[in-house]
């Protein structure tokens, strides 16, 4: 059921701390981690610790675990001294979606274009 705890799910069990992952910070309701195939050299992943799908379930079923984890994505931001960074919440597999616990990644560190790939 969503917002329960998956099984099979990745980063329900990185949230649990049941697979170990780098985290850089954790809230009661996020959990920030270095993603383990970096696209820039700051590439951070902030997931609520509740299991909805993507972003958009996420925004609808639970709208504060959402603002969390936009608050969140500023917080590490400035945690990591970036002045520019880019938010993506990947949303379906068309879209380069592959894990479906909804997360925000922080790309930042280096020059990125506009509009993107
Ligand atoms: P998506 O493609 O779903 O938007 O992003 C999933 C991200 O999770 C990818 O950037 C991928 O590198 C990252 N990832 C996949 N498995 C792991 C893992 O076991 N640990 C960490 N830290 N990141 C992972
Ligand atoms: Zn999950």
């Amino acid at each position: 059921m969503a917002g329960e705890p998956q099984n099979d799910c990745l980063f329900c069990k990185i949230a649990a701390g049941h697979i170990p992952a780098t985290i850089v910070r954790e809230t009661e309701t996020t959990v920030a981690f270095r993603d383990i195939n970096p696209q820039a050299p700051t590439h951070i992943l902030v997931i609520p610790k509740v299991h909805y799908e993507n972003a958009a379930t996420l925004a609808a079923e639970a709208p504060q675990a959402a603002a969390d984890v936009l608050r969140e994505t500023a917080e590490v931001a400035a945690g990591e001294k970036l002045d520019s960074y880019r938010i993506v919440f990947n949303t379906g597999s068309g879209a380069g979606q592959t894990v479906f616990h909804a997360h925000a990644h922080i790309l930042g560190g280096r020059g990125m274009q506009w509009p993107p790939g």
